[in-house]
């Protein structure tokens, strides 16, 4: 991000805890931290890409800024505004803004729905087009996607996985947003169509100056798509870079487990020794101190009971380890 921009989105604190209840009297019993403690801005025409591994609380982030979740504490402001407790009608025309695509496209559309009612139904809930005009804009956001505009009249059935997804991507664009949050948006396609996918996501930021929240696990897809990079674990941010300073300097123990995961392309080469042990423990209490240091091979006595702080090791990097913020390593 330019340092001259402002931020478009700024999240600060940000925790979102689930209760967990158990039996007749549904009791609580323990709390899910799904996420707690996350920070970080994102600029105009900007991409952060938010890494880690499945249940690391990426999701629940994107869904707290666009409040479609309750966050329990924290702020979320877009362009300078709080927007964290927004009424419903307050609330709707910041959610004009920011959209959403989802991982599944199969599952986030109406299949009893024809693909151009689908794109134009943004448009009609808020009043802004109807009639031939709001088939004109249809029609157009199809172009723009890669769609023909007579795709319209076919039903979600009639189109492959990756025709689906830009289904999505023309109804996210129908309001023209500023932000859209992409949520594992390749992860159900195969490997061919997820570089095509995310070629158009490109193209429609130079086209348009959004910014993109991309979720994904996957580090050589972030690597593509994303101007800077977060990792998060285990609800925390552990991690925070430029995408070059990040891949070339990673400093944190997991971010380093992350990126030599990565699958050698060349079958033949034989793929290094896993960095990290054992699973991601349970985020109901997750592990006190350093959430890592139960995987870490650098854990000290002190990672058991202090926790790390985000911390500036310079460029423009982020880290919270306790080790000299990773360098020790
Ligand atoms: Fe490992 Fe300790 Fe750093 Fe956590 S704080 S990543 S346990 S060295």
């Amino acid at each position: 991000m330019n340092n001259a921009q402002p931020a478009l989105l700024e999240v600060k604190d940000l925790v979102k805890h689930y209760p967990v209840r158990s039996g007749v009297l549904r009791r609580r019993v323990g709390t899910v931290h799904a996420v707690d403690g996350v920070s970080f801005s994102l600029g105009a025409g900007e991409t952060l890409g938010l890494v880690g591994e499945s249940g690391c609380g990426k999701s629940t982030v994107a869904r707290s800024v666009l409040r479609l979740v309750e966050p329990t504490s924290g702020q979320i402001a877009v362009d300078g505004a709080d927007i964290t407790h927004l009424g419903k009608a307050a609330l709707r025309p910041v959610r004009r803004s920011m959209q959403i695509v989802f991982q599944d496209p199969f599952a986030s559309l109406n299949p009893r729905m024809r693909a151009g009612d689908i794109v134009g139904e943004p448009l009609a809930v808020h009043g802004l087009a109807s009639g031939e005009q709001r088939q004109a804009r249809v029609a157009e956001l199809f172009q723009q996607v890669g769609l023909r505009p007579d795709q319209m009249r076919n039903f979600p059935h009639q189109f492959s996985g990756g025709q689906r997804q830009r289904i999505c991507i023309a109804r996210a664009l129908a309001l023209s947003p500023r932000l859209i949050v992409c949520d594992e948006p390749v992860s159900a396609l195969d490997v061919s169509i997820q570089a095509q996918v995310i070629n158009l996501l490109i193209d429609l930021q130079r086209r348009h100056g959004l910014s993109y929240l991309f979720i994904a696990h996957d580090l050589a897809v972030v690597a593509h798509i994303s101007h800077r990079v977060a990792v998060m674990y285990l609800g925390r941010m552990v991690e925070i870079a430029g995408k070059d300073e990040l891949f070339r300097n990673p400093r944190h123990p997991y971010t380093r487990a992350l990126l030599a995961s990565v699958p050698l392309p060349d079958p033949r080469q034989k793929q290094p020794p896993p960095l990290v042990d054992g699973d991601v423990p349970s985020p109901v209490n997750p592990p006190t101190g350093c959430a890592f240091h139960t995987r870490c091979r650098f854990a000290m006595a002190q990672c058991k009971t202090e926790r790390p702080v985000l911390r500036d090791v310079g460029a423009r990097h982020q880290v919270a380890c306790l080790l000299n913020g990773g360098a020790g390593l």
